[in-house]
């Protein structure tokens, strides 16, 4: 009976049309109140998230990539300062260094597709400063290790938790551990609004001054610009939209580890398949499934077969590494990562999957692997 199942990779429009009507009066208000910049909503939803966050500033901006720039500019990025980077990240993490001023440096991901402190730790140079890892797929690096290595050797933490919202290490949440962390609101993020949006954390009290200058053009409140700012605010109503949706994230992140642990007992035993670590692995990790990637014998063929029979799934970043964009002057040799990127697919995660069409995927890899 699932064979005719078909199952997007993510249903855009499911956004909105699952909640149409009580969204609906949403926008008529918000938006017939006039409440376009800097307004009650941004404030509510800033306060909302440093609540559950237990951070002290959060700071709604226009996107992540925004964010991670602003970041570095605000902790003193100086130009020519190296940044290290996983290369399994978007090429966002490295544009952000790159208009900062700095140099992006990515190293090998581990088996965990996160950044691996050992390369990191033998990329280090004179000029390293900043360490800005990727809290990928909704799970948290381990960082201990991570945070003993910038100890050791003077950097300073800023991460990419632009997939990391409600993800745990050791009972702390993604983006609260370095300097500042980041956090994207794209439609298809775990919390995603009606377009781009963004926020920074931070427990930095002049970090998180600067950056609220800096994304209203530098100004303070008599509209004297008191450093060199940019516009990069979080739409007041992108900010209601994301209160509104907020209310049943710890709903959100249930749904996906339930899913998450169908796929986990469907698919555990295949040997020709690596999932990522089950929900209740270790007591280190509290993952939320931003994406399901996992590692995949055939991994063209396999996809082939699941778009003939109407599964979609996702390629991250178009397939290419960081470090593989030879056209933007990277020149590093990751062969742990270039293997990887042969072998990672990402299965439909997201919270309007039923069971039925999360089984319905199961039952056609499973068909795959046994043909
Ligand atoms: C989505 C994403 C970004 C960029 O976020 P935007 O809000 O689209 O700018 C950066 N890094 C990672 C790891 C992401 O997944």
């Amino acid at each position: 009976m699932n064979n005719k199942r078909t199952v997007p990779f993510f249903p855009y429009s499911a956004l909105f049309s699952s909640q149409q009507k009580e969204l609906t009066s949403l926008l008529q208000e918000v938006l017939g109140r006039g409440a376009f910049i800097l307004q009650k909503d941004l404030q509510e939803f800033e306060k909302n998230l440093s609540e559950y966050l237990r951070v002290k500033h959060v700071i709604g901006l226009a996107n992540a990539t925004d964010a991670l720039t602003l970041a570095l500019r605000a902790a003193g990025i100086r130009p020519g300062d190296e940044v290290i980077i996983s290369s399994h990240t978007f090429i966002a993490t490295a544009a952000a260094i790159h208009f900062a001023g700095g140099v992006p440096v990515p190293v090998e991901c581990g088996p965990d597709h996160l950044i691996d402190p050992q390369s990191v730790e033998d990329t280090i140079t004179s000029k390293t400063r900043f360490l800005m890892p990727t809290q990928l797929n909704g799970r948290t690096c381990n960082m201990d290790p991570l945070q003993e290595i910038a100890d050791k050797h003077h950097l300073t933490i800023i991460e990419d938790s632009a997939q990391g919202l409600g993800s745990r290490y050791k009972g702390k949440f993604a983006g609260t551990f370095g300097k500042a962390g980041v956090l994207s609101f794209y439609p298809a993020k775990i919390l995603g609004c009606f377009g781009d949006g963004g926020a920074l954390m931070t427990d930095d009290d002049e970090i998180a001054r600067r950056v609220r200058l800096m994304r209203d053009h530098g100004r303070d409140e008599s509209g004297n610009a008191v450093l060199w700012g940019v516009n990069s605010r979080l739409d007041n109503i992108q900010a209601a939209v994301l209160n509104y949706f907020f209310r049943d994230f710890e709903k959100t992140v249930a749904r996906r580890r339930e899913i998450a642990r169908i796929y986990q007992d469907k698919l555990g035993s295949l040997s020709q398949i690596v999932l990522p670590p089950p929900p209740e692995k270790d007591e280190d990790h509290f993952d939320t499934f931003q994406n399901f990637e996992i590692e995949a014998e055939r991994r063209d063929e396999l996809r082939a077969f699941l778009k003939e029979k109407g599964i979609g799934t996702l390629i991250q970043w178009g397939g290419k590494a960081v470090h593989q964009m030879r056209g933007l002057g990277f020149r590093q040799e990751l062969p742990a990562t270039d293997k990887l990127f042969g072998r990672l697919l990402m299965l439909p995660m997201n919270s309007f999957l039923t069971d039925e069409d999360t089984l319905a995927v199961c039952e056609r890899i499973q068909e795959f692997y046994r043909s």
